[in-house]
């Protein structure tokens, strides 16, 4: 090769502590020609497979592809992480470019049909091959691959398939620049963060201001102007629907889940309409308390007489509610949730439930001062993996807390590697010299992040493609949710909730207070939640758009400006339909839902309440089994934790619980 690969570090495996992206080394200038070589080494890896004479086998192709693209790995592990944690106009840039060169590398991948045709081989004997289980799921993930890339159209639907994953991949991270944007604009007008905003309308005495601030929130994406997001939303929905019927499905939603747990719209529209019926009711309820407190402040004069509870008094009313029924307040709590603390804390649990230990990491390769790594050991001292953290908001970073892979587990040629795994927030920080103090929301986030990173870190799988968070979306949720349960448990805040200045353990009237205030609010949490998984549902059944993605029709579905756009109307509709009331809007609205129109969830956010079911379901276990019990724990680790998705989802839980989930678990849990 050439120069090159001497300066290039993404061409060599990254020599460091536990392989861990050599970021000291990474400018920018890397990533595009890495992603090229990325590019052209696995293609030679696939030719080869193909050029194979010997008749297929699991091993010389499906095995022979797991192995295939380590640059590619390199490359994009670290390109994606920091494109989100320290996104510069540059680095935008350099995605923008990156995005269409994976897509059409993806395509060519997908649509080769000398390549299918070993795949299809195989899968056609899989029975008769003497796999494992995990080697079956491969090869049906392997499978579908194909399939659903429409390997078997015509030519001619190939290439229009090929223009469509390439625009859409675009669209998509357009739809997600926006979006940072406006979030920068919102930030700058009202000094709050978007992830700050939830929390300062709370606070907000001035309605006038919380009025302005919620506005400003809601339109996002819909301003008109260059950030807009409607026209991408309306692009996007086209070619989603036209990409779904070329493989012939009726609409997006049923192409996509017809892998997932779930396995048909119809069982997702069922699911979720049982939990609206029930979470409206609540809320309706929960507006007669808050109307209350505000009669109170009418009486008092602060409000004109006859004001009632608008979408932007929720928040401040609701914890005005709490405060009065539970005299339980925020800025009592948070002196005993330190980040470290709570850190240390989330640690700890999973000490006691599985056995492993962390270790502080110094001299490792970093890509913020704000990332901290820790060695995770297991009981007999072998490593687990590598965890990253980068808790703080910071202007670069997207909104929102995730967890993501530097390296994925998995054994390549008898040589196992151990994941790097990071996970993000965007907690509060440290100000006017005090340390950064969580609220209870923050706490229960860094415990669901961390639930992912366990998922991605125990990890014992042989093959990338099913290993750690590899399992479908609407079980993902799983071993995240279920560790938000143990966060506020009166044994496990004795563990690590100390005030930061006194190092006192929580008192017990504060622990009853968060107890009891466990499930205030569910009304309005659970009926946002499950408006937007209504609202992503009901895009992803759309059989057609009434332009049909044109330009310029009627519908004004392309026009920035808000007022008549086929968007705005479309919601509307739908949260009509869906029975949702005026005083609440859907959790994200459609020009700023970005897990759906920038990330992959697209008839996917339902997920969230779908793993709720099997989380409270399986905390019940732990209920009544004890929630360190070492053999229930013991148990999730081995069947759930280190097998990603190298079984059916179902069964792996039914391994693990003895029976199906009971779907009423998440009511109960959120006292609905
Ligand atoms: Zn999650």
């Amino acid at each position: 090769m050439t120069a090159v690969s001497c300066t290039n570090p993404f061409l060599a495996s990254w020599d460091t502590p536990y392989g861990i992206p050599d970021f000291s080394k990474v400018k920018e200038k890397h990533y595009i020609p890495a992603v090229k070589a990325g590019i052209e080494q696995q293609q030679a890896e696939i030719d080869a497979i193909i050029a194979d004479a010997d008749a297929p086998t699991f091993a010389n192709v499906v095995e022979a592809y797991e192995a295939s693209g380590a640059i590619l790995d390199r490359v994009v592990g670290v390109l994606f992480n920091l494109s989100e944690t320290d996104s510069t106009p540059a680095l935008q840039e350099i995605v923008g470019q990156v995005l269409p060169m994976l897509s059409e590398h993806g395509d060519n991948i997908f649509m080769n049909a000398a390549f299918f045709a070993k795949v299809d081989a195989l899968y056609g004997q899989m029975d008769a091959l003497g796999l494992t289980q995990e080697q079956k799921m491969v090869l049906e993930k392997l499978h579908r691959s194909f399939v659903q890339n429409g390997v078997a159209l015509d030519e001619a639907s190939q290439a229009r398939m090929r223009e469509i994953n390439m625009e859409l991949s675009s669209l998509s991270n357009t739809f997600g620049n926006r979006l940072l944007a406006e979030n920068n604009v919102f930030a700058a007008e009202f000094g709050v963060a978007i992830s700050e905003y939830a929390g300062t309308m709370g606070v907000t005495a001035d309605r006038d201001l919380r009025e302005r601030m919620f506005k400003a929130y809601s339109s996002r994406g819909n301003n008109g102007g260059e950030n807009d997001t409607k026209e991408l939303i309306m692009k996007m929905m086209a070619l989603r629907i036209e990409k779904a019927k070329l493989l012939g499905y009726e609409n997006p939603a049923q192409m996509i889940l017809s892998d997932k747990m779930a396995g048909n719209p119809e069982a997702v529209d069922s699911f979720l309409e049982g939990i609206m019926a029930a979470a409206v009711a609540r809320a309706k309820d929960e507006i007669v308390d808050m109307q209350a407190v505000m009669n109170e402040d009418i009486a008092a004069g602060v409000l004109p007489a006859g004001s009632v509870i608008e979408p932007w008094d929720w928040a401040y009313y609701a914890e005005r509610v709490r405060k009065a029924k539970f005299a339980l307040d925020e800025e009592q709590t948070k002196p005993y949730f330190q980040m470290e603390n709570v850190r240390a804390g989330v640690f700890e649990v999973a000490g006691k439930l599985f056995g492993l230990s962390f270790e502080k990491l110094s001299d490792i390769p970093s890509y913020h001062p704000d990332m901290e790594g820790f060695k995770v050991v297991d009981a007999d001292g072998s490593l687990i993996g590598i965890l990253l953290t980068d808790y703080f908001p910071r202007e670069t970073k997207r909104g929102g807390a995730w967890m993501n892979n530097f390296v994925n587990q998995e054994i390549v040629g008898g040589v196992e590697v151990r994941p790097v795994i990071v996970n993000v927030g965007n907690f509060s920080k440290p100000v006017d010299g005090k340390p950064s103090l969580l609220t209870l929301d923050e706490v229960g986030t860094m415990f669901h992040e961390f639930g992912h990173a366990l998922h991605g870190l125990l990890s014992q799988c042989t093959y990338k493609s099913v290993s750690g968070t590899s399992v479908p979306r609407d079980f993902v949720e799983l071993p995240s949710q279920i560790m938000e349960n143990w966060a506020f448990q009166p044994e496990v805040l004795a563990m690590y909730a100390r005030h930061y200045e006194t190092g006192e353990v929580i008192p017990a009237d504060l622990v009853a207070k968060i107890e009891a205030a466990g499930n205030f609010n569910q009304g309005f949490m659970t009926t946002e939640l499950a408006a937007a998984a209504i609202l992503d549902m009901k895009w992803h059944e759309l059989e057609a758009l009434p332009c049909g993605g044109e330009h310029k029709c009627k519908y004004n579905c392309h026009v920035g400006k808000t007022g008549e756009s086929f968007v705005e109307q479309f919601e509307a509709e739908a949260c009509r339909q869906m029975g949702l009331i005026d005083q609440i809007i859907p959790r994200y609205r459609s020009t700023y839902f970005a897990h759906i129109f920038s990330g992959g969830y697209n008839a996917g956010y339902y997920s969230y309440l779908w793993a709720e079911v099997l989380d409270k379901d399986a905390f019940e276990l732990f209920m009544q089994k004890g929630i360190f019990d070492e053999q229930t724990a013991m148990s999730f680790r081995a069947n759930i934790l280190e097998k990603g998705g190298s079984d059916e989802a179902m069964d792996l839980y039914r391994r693990f619980r003895g029976a199906d989930p009971d779907p009423k678990a998440l009511l109960r849990a959120r006292g609905l």
